[in-house]
């Protein structure tokens, strides 16, 4: 059994951990972060999250990764109303409206994934929401972050794999946080590991530890709120709000987008957002939360007589990069040896919709690292061999 070490804990890292253990492999996680903590530095608790597709037909990767992740929760809740709320995740219809015209929402019935998603249709003007251009219905699914990401890490340690929780230092580079993985994995056991691949599925913090100048924030303001019911007109008592809906507007010409997304398991709302390049506000701003209320109440008609109960302002960064994700393999050379590793970071706003077909690719690309490292270890062998039969 091939030993890997994924760095990261995030949704990137967990969800890779997840797909090694099930391909086979004896995995290690060593990540500054884990689930239940909560930190700027640390994206996957403060997303939306959604399944909703950021890829152009034309990016057919970031499609297949997309569809394999739909796929796959789509069979997910399927497994039972149990099921669901333990791993926070949930089905929902998903109100998809553009503010203006651009490349999809011209033609929103021959958008690439329609055939893909369930229930698939293009809204009628009617019913769309004010200074809307186009809107399409799906079946979508809603992520309840820090239950999913408690789920995943309880999957992958239940299944075999270890843990440990240490910032690798950068100072260095990736061979520097080489070298240090493999002196806390020596410390663990009693037995020297021979780690046939390390994942860098550090999010934002690659920007370090790599040296990526591509990477970089994209700052994400929402607040969790409660909204117990619609309020009436006078002496009328308030009724219900309307069951559950995901509502998204783009809108291509601000650094905002405007969603409303249950929280599985609980009867709350994330309301967003923004979408801020290369901002590292950490502290959530006034004036921007009351913007995303008012966009709120205009996206989904309930809200507008609604009372809305404001738990928390959260801000996260999104792990943006120029030229996408990156997911490739690389051979470092640390102390004179050769190290593989498969890099999986910068996956933007769309880590989580990522996750499943990025994991699957991640372990493919391990799979040929550690190939290549059994033909080294031969060739070597052979070599060591000739050697010795020459002398
Ligand atoms: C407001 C907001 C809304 C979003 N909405 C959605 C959505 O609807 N759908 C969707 O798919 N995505 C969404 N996203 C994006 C998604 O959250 C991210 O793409 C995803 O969480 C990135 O995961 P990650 O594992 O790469 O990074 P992270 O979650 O940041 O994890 C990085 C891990 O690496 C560790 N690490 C980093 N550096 C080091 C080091 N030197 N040593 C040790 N450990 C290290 C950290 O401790 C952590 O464990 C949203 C994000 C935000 C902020």
């Amino acid at each position: 059994m091939s030993n890997v070490v994924v760095f990261g804990a995030g949704v990137i890292g967990l969800q890779t951990a997840v797909t090694l253990v099930e391909a086979g492999y004896k995995v290690t996680v060593i990540a500054k972060h884990f689930p239940g903590d909560e930190s700027t530095e640390y994206t996957s608790p403060w997303a939306g999250a959604q399944w909703r597709t950021h890829a152009t037909a034309d990016q057919i990767e970031q499609c297949q990764w997309d569809i394999a992740s739909y796929k796959y929760w789509i069979n997910m809740t399927k497994k039972g109303a149990e099921g669901r709320s333990e791993n926070g995740i949930e089905i929902y219809p998903s109100y998809f409206y553009w503010a203006t015209p651009t490349e999809e929402s011209v033609s929103p019935s021959s958008i690439w994934f329609a055939s893909h998603t369930h229930n698939f249709s293009v809204l009628p003007a009617r019913s769309m929401p004010p200074d809307t251009y186009a809107g399409v219905l799906y079946d979508s699914i809603a992520i309840n972050p820090s239950k999913y990401l408690a789920s995943l890490l309880s999957r992958v340690t239940n299944l075999g794999a270890s843990t440990i929780r240490a910032m690798l230092p950068t100072e260095a580079g990736l061979a520097g946080a080489i070298e240090e993985a493999e002196r806390l994995l020596s410390q663990v056991g009693t037995e020297k590991v021979e780690v046939a691949a390390f994942v860098n599925c550090t999010g934002l913090g690659a920007r370090e530890l790599v040296k990526d100048e591509n990477v970089f924030p994209i700052r994400g303001q929402t607040l969790l709120a409660c909204i117990p019911s619609v309020t009436s007109p006078l002496n009328q008592p308030s009724s219900p709000l309307p069951p559950p809906a995901i509502y998204t507007r783009e809108d291509a010409a601000t650094p905002s987008i405007t969603y409303i997304i249950p929280r599985p398991g609980t009867s709350t709302y994330v309301l967003g957002g923004t979408k801020q390049v290369n901002d590292w506000t950490v502290a959530a701003d006034k004036t921007t939360t009351l913007e995303i209320i008012e966009r709120c109440r205009a996206l989904w008609p309930a809200l507008r007589e609604a009372e809305i109960e404001m738990l928390a302002t959260q801000v996260g960064f999104r792990p943006g990069r120029k030229g996408g994700a990156r997911l490739e393999a690389e051979e470092v050379q640390v102390n004179g040896k050769t190290k593989f590793v498969v890099h999986q970071y910068g996956h933007g706003g769309a880590g989580y919709q990522n996750s499943i077909g990025s994991a699957e690719k991640a372990v493919a690309l391990v799979g040929e690292c550690v190939r290549k490292g059994d033909d080294k270890e031969v060739r070597e062998t052979v070599k060591d061999q000739e050697i010795a039969s020459r002398d």
